[in-house]
């Protein structure tokens, strides 16, 4: 719906499309008995331990402000994990910054790295923040439709054929939301060969690394040649099941993060205190928690998949993440269409794929961060929904 613009907000706010997502959570808040496979966030409540450490750490009157890149305990700890975890050595001094969840992350990253007119490759279907947040900076993004037919696997050379002088990186997601795809290290490494042949940056948003259920997993940092041009991107929301404690960090080259340390200091000053000492005990003894959380959103991942693909709805096995990504192509409907008639008429709420990106279309986004009894009955409804159509 067009809305008239208000002499005080900016034509750039004005013109932002409200994110897509919201429309059905509105929709959703107002019925009785939905099943939500809507919400991309862990339905674990943080674990007791973690949460025991913010609250000794209120006991102890640690309630000023931080350090504006956040304590020196916590970039020590995400320092050691991104080594024994991943194989890419950070200095805590210079190369990490705690940050206001992720999305302050890739905020302060367009930001920091923008000039008025500057592109930057987004591979869709994409989380709904990149593009705001890239135009919100000042850059253009240039879209890229990572296909059904490759698993939603960008391929390198579609990368390639979009780049030009003003290209200054590129956006990428993995594993993915929506899709749950997983890029393993020989993708990762046809990427980079394009970033290092026409000298971009490549932000890897990595907040999903630890949710993968097949494959080991391979951070862009890690790949030759790749640590000096990457804005490294992660934080505790998925992982950890942190989501409201608005936790995240970057890491990059000293170059770069001194310089997104400016834009963090000046918007943000720097991340919440209390969720900060939580956070160093979420590293130092959370992995047995992280451990059984995979476990369980393994075990939920194949029932759906199976289920979607017993019934009818062609759905390709991701890698990680805890989102289901299968076609409903066969049912005849956009998939806003499936979204809406599916809530009204059997209470399943879930995401039209087209509000991902163009590719995205002729499907829908299902998170299984639910209750198996919620997921077996979310099934049941939909099997119905598409029996009566
Ligand atoms: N990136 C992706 C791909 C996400 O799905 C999300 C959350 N939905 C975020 C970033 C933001 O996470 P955070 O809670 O750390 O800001």
């Amino acid at each position: 719906m067009e809305s008239t613009k208000s002499k005080y907000v900016s034509t750039l706010v004005h013109e932002l499309k409200p994110s897509g997502i919201r429309r059905f959570f509105d929709m959703a808040a107002g019925m009785e008995g939905v099943i939500s496979l809507g919400v991309g966030e862990p339905d674990f409540v943080t674990p007791w331990h973690i949460r025991e450490a913010a609250i000794a750490s209120l006991e102890e009157g640690y309630t000023s402000y931080t350090p504006n890149a956040g304590i020196m305990e916590l970039r020590k700890e995400i320092s050691y994990y991104m080594n024994n975890q991943f194989g890419v050595a950070y200095d805590p001094a210079q190369e990490i910054i705690v940050t206001v969840g992720a999305s302050s992350a890739i905020d302060i990253a367009m930001r920091t790295i923008l000039d008025p007119g500057d592109e930057v490759i987004v591979v869709e279907p994409c989380f709904v923040s990149y593009i705001p947040m890239v135009e919100l900076a000042g850059g253009v993004a240039v879209q890229v439709q990572a296909e059904k037919e490759n698993d939603f696997k960008v391929l390198p050379d579609q990368i390639e054929a979009v780049v030009t002088e003003k290209t200054k990186a590129i956006m990428l997601c993995s594993p993915n939301n929506p899709t749950g795809t997983m890029l393993n290290k020989s993708e990762l490494e046809g990427i980079a060969h394009i970033a290092k042949k026409y000298d971009l940056l490549i932000v890897a948003d990595e907040i999903y690394a630890e949710l993968s259920y097949d494959e080991e997993y391979t951070s862009m940092a890690a790949i030759e040649g790749m640590r000096e041009r990457t804005i490294l991107v992660n934080g505790f929301s998925k992982g950890f099941a942190m989501t409201g404690w608005r936790l995240g960090y970057v890491c990059s080259p000293a170059e770069i993060s001194s310089a997104m340390l400016k834009v963090h200091q000046y918007g943000l000053m720097c991340a919440s205190t209390m969720s900060q000492y939580a956070a160093v005990e979420a590293l130092k003894n959370g992995r047995p928690d992280v451990e059984e959380m995979v476990k369980s959103y393994r075990r939920r991942r194949n029932y759906i998949v199976q289920s979607f693909n017993e019934m009818g709805l062609d759905c390709h096995i991701p890698g990680g993440a805890f989102y289901a990504f299968p076609s409903i192509q066969s049912t005849g409907l956009t998939s806003q269409e499936f979204a809406e008639q599916l809530l009204m008429k059997e209470g399943v709420a879930v995401v039209p794929g087209d509000v991902f990106g163009e590719s995205g279309e002729g499907h829908i986004r299902c998170s299984y961060a639910t209750s198996l009894e919620q997921l077996q009955e979310a099934v049941k409804r939909i099997k119905r929904f598409i029996d009566h159509l």
